[in-house]
């Protein structure tokens, strides 16, 4: 196994843009290009993980569900959620493979759809704040509540949407088999949208819920997993920022944990968007991991590097 060995975990964006339809093509031109970043970063000399997220396909297979109930029955969120990662682990594996052959690696890819086990008692159950799926009226939420026993909730600038849990991580079902196949070598695509959440009965049975993790939190699990120096969380911003979308807006080259936690407390990183990556980041220094960087998706290889990006470190 290569020395030095990464987990980069791919946003939301880098698979599907904000007004693209949506489309199987839109999808691989996206996916190609990330993986052509990605393909660089293997030819640095790294191992590579990879994880990604699933919000915009979940929020498709949803939809997808919801217009079909009336002929075919809708799945469940964490069925869903497995057809995510199959889908985009499977158009990943087609970009991924061709970008390494591109590059002249020869590696194999392969995808493990991943269960990742939270805590039936985790707090996050109490108070679902996660939005999913398509948007509707006021009063279509009211019958969805009565009739499905969802929570729905007015999320701003957006409408009525569906809200779930969107517990930590404990551990990842598929992790010895993640571990052994990274340590043979193979490019693996594991945990996509935060893995399925599952939780142990008292029988001992797993169980899947009705919740989602941040991929951000699982793509630290991951990088500790495998024993990664680097966690590389790519996204849709050159550098975190203090002061984000402000006049007084500051881009943040490097920080330590402290400073991370301080700017946290501070709320300078919202709970949906920024705060899940700099704690992930946080909690994978705490756990011994060396470097998290948080960049854009084309900075990828550079900010490995140390020239892109934020880096933050303990
Ligand atoms: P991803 O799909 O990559 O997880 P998110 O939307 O969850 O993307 O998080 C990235 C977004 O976080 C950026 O597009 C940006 O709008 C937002 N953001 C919020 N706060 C900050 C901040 N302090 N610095 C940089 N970006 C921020
Ligand atoms: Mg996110």
């Amino acid at each position: 196994m290569p020395e030095k060995a990464v987990v980069i975990a791919l946003g939301g964006n880098a698979i599907l843009q904000h007004r693209e339809a949506g489309t199987a093509e839109e999808q691989l031109a996206n996916l190609r290009r990330a993986s052509r970043r990605i393909a660089e970063i293997a030819r640095d000399g790294y191992a590579v993980a990879v994880t990604h997220g699933n919000g915009p396909q979940v929020g498709d297979i949803l939809l997808r569900n919801e217009i079909a109930k009336d002929v075919l029955p809708p799945m469940p969120l964490d069925v869903c959620g497995a057809e995510s990662q199959g889908m985009i682990g499977y158009l990943l594996q087609q970009a991924l493979g061709e970008a390494l052959i591109e590059t002249g690696l020869d590696m194999p890819v392969a995808t493990v759809l991943t269960r990742t086990l939270v805590d039936g008692g985790d707090p996050a159950f109490e108070n679902p704040e996660k939005p999913i799926g398509p948007t509707c009226t006021a009063m279509q939420a009211r019958g969805i509540e009565r009739e499905k026993g969802w929570r729905m909730a007015q999320v701003p600038g957006q409408g009525c949407r569906r809200v779930v849990p969107s517990p930590r991580p404990l551990a990842l079902v598929e992790g010895e088999a993640i571990a052994r196949l990274f340590a043979a070598g193979v490019v693996v695509i594991a945990a996509g949208g935060g893995g399925v959440p599952v939780v142990r009965e008292s029988g001992g049975a797993l169980c899947g819920v009705e919740a989602v993790v941040d991929k951000d939190y699982t793509a630290a699990l991951l990088a500790r997993l495998i024993g990664a120096g680097d966690l590389l969380l790519l996204t849709d911003v050159e550098r975190v920022a203090l002061n984000y979308g402000r006049p007084d807006q500051q881009e943040i080259r490097e920080m330590t944990v402290a400073e991370a936690r301080r700017h946290l407390a501070a709320g300078q990183f919202p709970a949906g968007s920024m705060g899940p990556k700099v704690e992930a980041a946080v909690g994978f220094l705490e756990a011994g991991g060396e470097r998290a960087t948080i960049a854009s998706l084309d900075s990828a290889a550079g900010a490995l590097a140390g020239r892109a990006g934020t880096r933050i470190r303990l």
